[in-house]
């Protein structure tokens, strides 16, 4: 069976402030190194339009209706200090739910083992009721509730490498045991959460690094830490907030790994969902603003992938 790559031109259009590091320019860097022959066998597929109604299984009605009526006809609209909408914004959001869900689907109909969704804006930041640090709505949340009403699974596990806490998805699961969350990230860092003793409902297992934390660190707290935890709860699906900011390179944070480093995670992960998911794992873009560290970092993990 087949990797599959979702993507699609409407994340280009999601637009945000000169200099700001979640840029277009990020899936464009992407797009180019997976153009190289090495990723020929990928089974890439424009991604469906979304069901907005599926927003609703991370997000109250409310605080959705607030963020659609945020987003600009015209110019940008601030959102929080660090997240902006611009007019497509809203379909790009859309779009990347929509991207994740059908990466659900493809992986439980048996359509590929594994998913990679190359999308924008990130979700990992978002609460149940606040958008920020780059995100409106909680992707990898949202398909993980909708593995479980769609596709009847029990067990989900979202495993968060990104450099930065995903505080969103620690939110919307904290008291609903039926969803692991487990998180490397640097701290102290923004959002300031992540800590060891944050354990929700015993669904949550964060695993923060200090600055300047190389491979070992890492491996180790991913061998320690996450690991075991998925080997314990034996999920029915796995989806990584795949963010690529820990790369040494990246201007945002202080550790540093290589590309090495996400190809082994990506293979540990692989191994579990072999063991426990029917190989079923789909990977969401979170961060990475480093453009080179970034385009690296994706071939080496969607590499890994394509390996089976
Ligand atoms: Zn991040």
């Amino acid at each position: 069976m087949a990797t599959r790559l979702y993507t699609h031109p409407i994340f280009l259009e999601h637009i945000t402030p000169p200099g700001h590091p979640e840029r277009p320019d990020r899936l464009r860097a992407i797009e180019r190194v997976l153009d190289d022959e090495a990723f020929a066998a990928l089974d890439r597929v424009e991604a469906p339009q979304g069901d907005e109604a599926t927003i609703l299984y991370a997000h109250p009605a409310d605080f959705v209706a607030r963020v659609r009526a945020a987003i600009p006809d015209e110019g940008l609209a601030r959102i929080d200090a660090d997240t902006t909408a611009s007019p497509k914004s809203w379909q790009a959001v859309i779009t990347a739910i929509g991207a994740a869900n059908a990466a659900v689907d493809d992986v439980f109909a048996g359509r590929a083992d594994n998913v990679f969704v190359a999308a924008r804006p990130p979700g990992h930041h978002a609460e149940k009721n606040t958008a920020m640090g780059f995100c409106f709505f909680n992707t990898a949340a949202i398909a993980a509730r909708y593995a479980q009403k769609k596709h009847g699974a029990e067990r989900v596990a979202v495993v968060d490498w990104d450099v930065h806490h995903g505080n969103g998805t620690q939110d919307i699961f904290w008291d609903d045991p039926s969803v692991l969350y487990c998180s490397t990230h640097q701290m102290p860092l923004y959002p300031g959460t992540g800590a060891k003793n944050e354990t929700g409902a015993g669904n949550i297992v964060n695993a923060p690094l200090a600055p300047q934390t190389g491979s070992e660190v890492f491996r180790d707290a991913f061998l320690s830490r996450v690991l075991p935890a998925l080997d314990n709860f034996a999920p029915d699906l796995i989806i990584v907030s795949a963010g690529f900011d820990a790369h040494h390179r990246d201007p945002l944070a202080e550790i540093n790994l290589t590309e090495d480093d996400f190809d082994w995670a990506t293979g540990q992960l692989m191994q579990r969902a072999a063991r426990h998911s029917g190989n079923r794992l789909v990977s969401v873009l979170e961060g990475g603003y480093d453009l080179h560290g970034l385009a690296f970092s994706v071939a080496a993990h969607v590499g890994r992938l394509m390996k089976g």
